[in-house]
């Protein structure tokens, strides 16, 4: 990654604050500041890749990390009922930090989604 640093790095190195909700050696589990639901954790790898694509190529299993870190927040969080795992990709997306992270939302019932309305970032 040659790209200036994401806040999610300062997150991991603690010299931001965050709510974390669960750590492993190599993934960090955060509530999101600006929630979209009930329930929204943001789920990180410690080493940065830019985003889903550029980290499944690169480390499956730091992938496979991720998804079993957003797994185990579910549980942690009692969403028995269900969950949303989300990788924004590229700016079609909404993808704003440009560090790989999985949106693990749930706690409600959840609508389907799609088209950019202008709601929310
Ligand atoms: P993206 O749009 O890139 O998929 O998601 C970035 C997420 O990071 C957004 O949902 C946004 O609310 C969240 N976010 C932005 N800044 C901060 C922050 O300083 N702390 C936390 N915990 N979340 C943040």
């Amino acid at each position: 990654m040659s790209d200036a640093e994401t806040l999610f790095e300062k997150i991991i190195a603690r010299e931001l604050p965050a709510d974390i909700v669960h750590e492993t050696d190599t993934t960090l589990a955060f509530r999101d500041i600006n929630p979209q639901a009930s329930t929204h954790v943001l789920v990180v790898p410690k080493t940065r890749y830019r985003d889903v694509a550029e980290l499944a190529a690169a480390d499956p299993q730091l992938l496979a990390d991720v998804v079993a870190t957003a797994a185990r927040v579910a549980e942690l969080e009692g969403l028995d009922d269900g969950y949303r795992v989300v990788f924004n990709t590229g700016a079609d997306a909404g993808q704003t930090v440009f560090h790989v992270h999985a949106h693990v939302l749930g706690g409600e019932q959840l609508g389907f989604f799609g088209r950019y309305t202008g709601a929310s970032g």
